[in-house]
């Protein structure tokens, strides 16, 4: 029998765990989670009005509750176990961390109140433990750094009127903070020009489907070119040409680079420079910078250039990687199930039985520790209770600290 463990229980861990299943008949496979709860970014970062796009946990889910796959929750390598003890109880060990961290931009001012990278904003509305902190609750003005698709998920979840969150999953404290914003203007900036853009049409036409916002485009910017993104574009602002202003308004900027968050003592106005030389002012209570992330060590494996140095995959003699830390913070959930599937060819053609003690092994070191560890039934009692205490108006009501989780499965066992 070989055993696997795998770090990180994302789309990349539980599509590896899944193909690693398929490609090992011999294999027992432990998918190890920091938090009590699986899934990772689809949980806590995808956005709580797409919850279409979150239904893709109903296959992870699947995978995880399969015989010979083990989900280990609430147990973090770094804190609880070594990346160490986990390469002598496992015949390979894959580290599916992600990419969790925020990168900066640099610039000066960026640790103003009022500045926030979009891991932790996103975090925070969609009730991740590690993001509680609320945005300030003075904002007229807000500026959303960066050209891609998670920049239109902030621009979209703070222009939504309350009725328009019905059927989501949003935080309830997250959404009465946001219902209570003075929130008049939301500014989009992008460094390049609108053809360079990376959001996708889908979720930019949304922009133009909402109740009391109206997206349009800054004066001067070039809508040239052949792309749907920028037929959108231009629509929005044929649109407007012909419409009373909304009590929100979008703006698209492009050439835009960012040069510094200005204000004494909290977030005044962000200042860039503009592509064809001179500078410009926003005004801004609140700014969310959504220009990617980093991956964090796992124990003593560092990052370098925000993801795990491999090759295809393979770190090191039994260590390999998958997903946004194998890669960086690229693709979408289906990229992970792609990856997974290279990756787990390798893992599985190139990992003998050393006769290593796997599951059991771990679960003896994790009992002499005290570490509390969350199964795949004790998973299920937290969503059966979030599903259960959800409003009317809500498909679930999420724990945001692990003392609630824990405590839901002590309710339910
Ligand atoms: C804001 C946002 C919105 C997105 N929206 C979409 C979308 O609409 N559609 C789409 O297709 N893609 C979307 N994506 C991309 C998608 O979420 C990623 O492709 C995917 O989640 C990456 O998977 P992963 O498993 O590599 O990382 P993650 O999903 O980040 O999973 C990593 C997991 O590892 C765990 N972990 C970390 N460190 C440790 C440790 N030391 N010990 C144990 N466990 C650990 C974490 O808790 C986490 O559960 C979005 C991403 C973001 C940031």
């Amino acid at each position: 029998m070989r055993h696997f463990a795998i770090v990180g229980s994302g789309p990349a861990g539980c599509y590896l765990a899944d193909q690693l299943q398929r490609l090992a008949a011999d294999a027992k496979i432990d998918v190890i989670e920091r938090l009590p709860v699986p899934f990772g970014l689809v949980r806590y970062g995808v956005a709580p009005d797409h919850q279409s796009t979150k239904a893709v946990v109903r296959v992870l889910d699947k995978v995880l509750g399969r015989d010979r796959i083990n989900f280990v929750g609430n147990v973090e390598v770094g804190r609880d176990v070594s990346l160490d003890e986990l390469l002598r109880l496992y015949d390979a060990v894959v580290v599916a961390t992600g990419a969790p961290l925020d990168r900066r931009l640099g610039i000066a001012g960026e640790s103003l109140p009022g500045v926030l990278g979009s891991g932790a904003f996103v975090g925070w509305y969609n009730a991740h433990p590690d993001w509680r902190a609320a945005p300030p609750a003075a904002v007229r003005s807000a500026v959303v750094i960066g050209n891609g698709n998670v920049a239109i998920d902030v621009v979209r979840i703070l222009a939504k009127e309350a009725a328009e969150m019905a059927g989501s999953d949003i935080d309830p404290a997250a959404q009465a903070h946001l219902a209570a914003l003075p929130i008049a203007e939301i500014h989009i900036v992008g460094r390049r020009g609108a053809a360079d853009a990376k959001f996708t049409q889908h979720e930019l036409a949304e922009l133009g489907t909402l109740a009391r916002a109206r997206a349009s485009v800054a004066e001067g910017a070039t809508l040239a070119g052949d792309t749907p993104e920028l037929d959108v574009l231009r629509g929005f602002v044929a649109a407007n040409a012909a419409r009373e202003p909304a009590p929100v308004s979008i703006v698209f900027h492009f050439g835009l680079t960012p040069a510094a968050f200005v204000g004494e003592s909290a977030l005044e106005a962000v200042r860039f420079s503009r592509a064809g030389g001179g500078t410009v002012e926003l005004p801004a209570q609140l700014a969310v910078t959504c220009i990617g992330y980093e991956s964090v060590a796992c124990d003593r494996l560092a990052p370098s250039s925000g993801r795990f140095a491999n090759e295809d995959g393979r770190i090191d003699e039994g260590l390999y990687v998958t997903g946004w830390a194998k890669r960086g913070p690229s693709g979408t959930i289906p990229t992970n199930r792609s990856e997974a599937q290279q990756v787990a060819k390798r893992v599985a053609a190139e990992t003998v039985d050393h006769g290593r003690a796997g599951a059991e092994g771990l679960a003896a070191l994790l009992a002499e520790r005290g570490v509390r560890r969350v199964g795949h039934p004790g998973w299920r009692s937290i969503d059966a209770a979030e599903q259960a205490r959800a409003p009317a108006d809500r498909c679930r009501h999420k724990f945001d600290t692990v003392a609630a989780m824990l405590a839901a499965i002590a309710d339910r066992s």
